[in-house]
């Protein structure tokens, strides 16, 4: 479910084609460990193959899909179309009343609201060795012309594709859409974890009921104990998860740790800062005669937290293993009325 942003919209398409191609150097890969690293700053000549995967024929879309689009139903928020006559739901207004229920949860997660109809779209499921299931269109209000371009969501599903899923899809890729296009201007992640992480984050309950989990936080200390953690530091172009036979095994651990990371920042930090770290990194064209050359600053973990992204990772983790731990412990009853008085103490409930 990685996001594909149109060509025209710069922020998000240069830096996750800048995140493709980066890499972290061997004496960097140093765990959770909270060791200063500072995330390093990285250039791409402009005739580097950076920018081949964001071609517009990468986005699986025929030239003229607009034409071959059928209106099937218009909700509040969607408008659900057969794409070139493929329309897998049995019933497109039950469909259509589960897709404003899913909007509803989103939004009030968030707190963002949208007055722009996202359009719903179906293709069937993607038959390479590492697929897709689903992604948004979606430029952020930077670019010139998001205003022209409805959202868009495309879900890859057939008749044997479960209903948690694409209520799941949905759900996340809505995520993509709320984060990047709101009336409150809110949250607006550019890189890859943040922007994976909060659609993940936002879709909530609809992932666990598509992943068969109950938390966030339970999902990564089970990933610990399976030993199937896979660090964020040491991920931080979430390879594994689009590369590879097993990469939706990947993707999903990635997604859910970087929810729940993302979760964390948010509960013990504060929106404010969550916010500053997401419009945090930058970039810059530099022409010479001889070259035009991209540099890409990651997002700034030290200047918003006074922490490296490694550290906050082993305080984040520190945190989901005392919680866990708090949890097995019984809490004392306490009785502040029996002791004020020589009353005898109320049965509890069971
Ligand atoms: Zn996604």
């Amino acid at each position: 479910m990685r996001r594909v942003i149109p060509a025209l919209s710069g922020l998000c398409l240069l830096l996750g084609g800048a995140f493709l191609a980066y890499s972290i150097p061997a004496s960097a890969q140093t765990d959770a460990t909270p060791t200063p690293d500072p995330m390093p700053t990285q250039s791409f000549q402009l005739d580097e193959p950076l920018f081949a995967e964001f071609d517009e024929n990468a986005l699986h879309i025929p030239p003229d899909f607009m034409g071959n689009l059928e209106l099937i139903a218009e909700t509040d928020h969607f408008l659900i179309h057969a794409s070139r006559g493929y329309f897998p739901v049995d019933d497109p207004e039950q469909f259509a009343r589960d897709a404003e229920e899913v909007y509803d949860y989103v939004s009030t997660r968030l707190e963002v609201t949208s007055d722009e109809k996202t359009i719903i779209l179906f293709e069937r499921p993607d038959s390479n060795v590492c697929p897709v299931r689903g992604f948004a269109i979606v430029s952020p209000p930077s670019d010139p012309y998001a205003g022209d371009y409805p959202p868009e969501i495309v879900i890859y599903t057939d008749e044997n594709t479960s209903h948690t899923q694409i209520m799941g899809v949905l759900a996340h890729e809505l995520g993509h859409v709320l984060t990047q296009r709101n009336n409150e201007q809110w949250w607006m992640p550019a890189e890859a974890g943040h922007s994976e992480g909060m659609a993940t984050w936002a879709a909530g309950r609809y992932w666990h009921a598509w992943q068969g989990t109950t938390s966030f936080s339970d999902s990564v200390r089970a990933h610990f104990e399976q030993s199937k953690y896979l660090s964020l530091r040491e991920h931080y172009d979430l390879e594994p998860a689009y590369s590879g036979g097993d990469c939706l095994v990947s993707r999903d651990i990635l997604y859910t740790e970087w929810a729940s990371f993302i979760e964390f920042l948010l509960y013990e930090y504060g929106y404010e800062r969550l916010e500053a770290l997401f419009r945090s990194p930058k970039w810059e064209w530099v022409e010479t005669d001889e070259e035009r050359v991209l540099y890409v600053t990651l997002a700034d973990y030290q200047g918003v937290y006074g922490l490296e992204l490694n550290q906050l990772e082993a305080q984040w983790l520190d945190h989901l293993m005392s919680e866990a731990e708090t949890a097995r412990t019984p809490a004392r009853r306490t009785c502040p009325l029996c002791e004020a008085s020589s009353a005898p103490a109320a049965p509890s409930a069971p």
